[in-house]
C-alpha cells in the first residue's frame, strides 16, 4: 500500500542501482513498520517504471564484462564476498529484527543459512563444468557448456529478507548473470546493506542492483524484454500471476508459493520430543516460515497426550520484542496481518475446532506492536477455514487420525506440498512414509527440512510453479542455459558433400 509520508525524521530506503545508493526521488512510498512497537521506522520508496528500466539498463551494460570475468576471479570475489556477510551478521540480523520482529537468534540463523549459499557459489568453477565425450563420431569430439541467461531478477518476501535473496543471487552472479532484487517493501533494509558488500568485495558496478516497490515495479520486471528469467518466492496468488506473466513473456522462471506444513507423529513417538519440535516449528518466527509446521496429524492414542504436551510448552513460551534476549517468539509483521491471523481463532469453534490455547489471551497482546501469542487448535478437519488456509502465524492445528493411511490421505490431498515432518521410531515406517508422500521436502524426526544448500529447495504442487527448485545444483541449472557443441578438425583433403543425416561411423 502506497502511503502519504506524515514524518520528515524517519529515514528513507531506496534502491541501489549500478553500484551507487539512490537518493530519493520523491516517488511513491510506503511507511516501514516497527513490529515491536507498533510505530514508523522508515520510509521505503516504490520504484516507477522509468526507474527499473534504468536499473535494467545498468544490468544490461555491466553484463558482456562480468560473463567474461574469468572463472577464478568470479570465485575469488564471491570469497570475499562470503567474508564480508560473515563479519557483517549481526548487523545484518539486527536490521531484520527491527524490520521483520523475529529474536535476534532466529535472525542470526538466517543469516547462517543465506551463507551457505555464498559458500555454494564459490565452487562456481566446479559446478559449470561440462561434459566433454572424446570420438562420439569418427574424429569428432562432443562437449557441454553451460552459460548465463544474461539479466535476472529475484523477487523476494518478507520472511527471510536476507537469506531469501541469497538463495537467489551467490548463484546467478555466480554464472555470470546480472541481476536485479526486488525485496519486500515490509523489510527492505537488509538488502542495501547486502548491496554494499558485494561491491565491497569486488561485485563490479551495475551486476547487482536492488529496486525497492510493489506491484508496479514486478510487473515492468515481467514485462521487461531484457530481462531473461525471475525468481520469485512468496504467497501462491502471487506465485501464480508471476508464473504465468512471466512464462507469457517467455522468460524462464521458478516461483516458490505458500505453505500448509504437516507433522505427522506416529504412535510409537517420542511425546515429548514431538512436542518440543511442534511448538518450535510453529511458533518459531512466530510462525511467518514457510516451512513452519502448521498442522499436526496425530495418529491413535498419542493425540491426547500429544495435545497436552504442546500447549504446555506453548503456554510457557515468553513473546515480546524480538531485540530482548528474553523473547522466545516476536511479533507479526504488520497490524493487519496480526488481525487476519487472530480472526482464524474467533471463527474456529464455530467451525467446531477446539480453542485449546488462545493467543490473544497473551500478556504480550497489551503492548502496542503487533503481538499475537502462541495458539494451540483442537479437532481440526479439512474444510475448516483454520486448516484450509495459509495462516502464517502462531497458530496450531492438531488433526486426529485413526490410522497412518487416513493421516497419509490428508496431507497428499492438500494442495500444498512444501514441507512435511514424520515423527517415528520405526525406521520401516519412515522409509514407507518418504515413499508414499507427495511434498517436495521430507524431514524424519526433523521439524523444518530446509535442504542445506549443496541440495536444492523447493515444495511440490501449489508450493511451487515452475520446473527447477532454488539454489544448490537446481539454481546453478536455472541460471545458465545448455549448448552443445560437436567438433571436428578434418583434413580438408578427406572433405565431400554428403547430403545424408549426419551418424555416428
Ligand atoms: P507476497 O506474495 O505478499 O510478496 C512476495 C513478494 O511479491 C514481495 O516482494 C511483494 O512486494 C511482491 N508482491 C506482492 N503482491 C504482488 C502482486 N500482486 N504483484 C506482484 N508482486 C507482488 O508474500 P509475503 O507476504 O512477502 O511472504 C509470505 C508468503 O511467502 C507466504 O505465503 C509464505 O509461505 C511464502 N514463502 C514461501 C517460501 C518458499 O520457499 N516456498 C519461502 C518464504 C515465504
Amino acid at each position: 500500500m502506497a502511503v502519504a509520508d506524515t514524518s520528515t525524521s524517519i529515514r528513507t530506503v531506496s534502491h541501489w542501482i549500478n553500484g551507487v545508493a539512490q537518493a530519493s526521488a520523491g516517488e511513491h512510498s510506503a511507511i516501514v513498520w516497527n513490529p515491536a512497537t507498533g510505530e514508523p521506522q522508515a520510509r521505503v520508496d516504490f520504484a516507477a517504471v522509468e526507474v527499473i528500466d534504468r536499473a535494467v539498463e545498468a544490468a544490461n551494460h555491466a553484463l558482456p564484462e562480468w560473463r567474461s570475468t574469468p572463472l577464478s576471479r568470479r570465485a575469488e570475489i564471491m570469497f570475499k564476498l562470503r567474508e564480508l556477510v560473515d563479519a557483517h551478521r549481526r548487523e545484518i540480523a539486527e536490521m531484520i529484527t527491527a524490520e521483520h520482529g523475529k529474536t535476534l537468534p532466529d535472525a542470526l540463523g538466517e543469516v547462517a543459512r543465506g551463507l551457505e549459499n555464498l559458500e555454494f557459489a564459490c565452487g562456481i568453477p566446479n559446478l559449470l563444468k561440462g561434459g566433454f565425450s572424446e570420438q562420439a563420431s569418427r574424429g569428432v569430439d562432443v562437449y557441454q557448456i553451460r552459460q548465463p541467461l544474461g539479466v535476472v531478477a529475484g523477487i523476494s518476501p518478507f520472511n527471510f529478507p536476507a537469506m531469501v535473496p541469497m538463495w537467489m543471487f551467490p548463484n546467478a552472479i555466480a554464472c555470470g548473470n546480472t541481476f536485479l532484487l526486488k525485496p519486500s517493501e515490509k523489510d527492505p533494509s537488509a538488502s542495501l546493506l547486502l548491496a554494499e558488500l558485494t561491491k565491497r568485495a569486488g561485485v563490479p558496478d551495475g551486476v547487482f542492483n536492488v529496486i525497492q516497490g510493489d506491484s508496479v515495479a514486478v510487473d515492468r520486471v515481467l514485462e521487461h524484454p531484457d530481462v531473461k528469467a525471475v525468481s520469485f518466492v512468496g504467497s501462491t496468488p502471487v506465485a501464480k500471476h508471476i508464473y504465468e506473466a512471466a512464462t507469457r513473456n517467455g522468460k524462464r522462471v521458478q516461483a516458490l508459493g505458500g505453505a500448509k506444513n504437516h507433522m505427522l507423529v506416529l504412535p510409537d513417538a517420542d511425546i515429548d520430543m514431538a512436542a518440543d519440535a511442534a511448538v518450535s516449528a510453529a511458533c518459531g518466527s512466530a510462525g511467518e516460515r514457510c516451512m513452519a509446521i502448521s498442522a499436526v496429524v496425530a495418529v491413535g492414542a498419542v493425540a491426547g497426550p500429544l495435545v497436552e504436551a504442546i500447549a504446555g510448552r506453548m503456554a510457557r513460551l515468553n513473546v515480546g520484542p524480538g531485540i530482548d534476549p528474553q523473547t522466545e517468539m516476536g511479533p507479526l509483521i504488520t497490524r493487519e496481518h496480526r488481525d487476519r491471523v487472530a480472526s482464524y481463532l474467533a471463527d474456529a469453534e464455530s467451525e467446531g475446532a477446539k480453542v485449546v490455547l488462545d493467543g490473544r489471551r497473551d500478556p504480550a497482546c497489551r503492548r502496542a506492536g503487533f503481538f499475537l501469542g502462541a495458539s494451540l487448535l483442537d479437532n481440526v478437519r479439512p474444510g475448516m477455514r483454520c486448516y484450509d488456509d495459509e495462516i502464517f502465524g502462531p497458530v496450531l492445528s492438531v488433526i486426529r487420525a485413526n490410522t497412518y493411511t487416513e493421516a497419509l490421505r490428508v496431507i497428499n490431498r492438500n494442495p500444498y506440498g512444501n514441507g512435511v515432518a514424520l515423527f517415528t521410531r520405526d525406521g520401516g515406517a519412515a522409509r514407507q512414509f518418504q515413499f508414499d508422500v507427495e511434498v517436495g521436502m521430507v524431514g524424519i524426526n526433523v521439524p523444518i527440512p530446509v535442504p542445506v544448500s549443496y541440495y536444492s529447495f523447493g515444495g511440490w504442487k501449489a508450493s511451487l510453479f515452475g520446473d527447477l527448485h532454488m539454489y544448490g545444483p537446481e539454481g546453478v541449472q536455472f541460471y545458465t542455459r545448455a549448448k552443445v557443441v560437436s567438433s571436428r578438425w578434418p583434413d580438408p583433403g578427406t572433405s565431400k558433400v554428403d547430403l545424408g543425416f549426419p551418424q555416428s561411423r
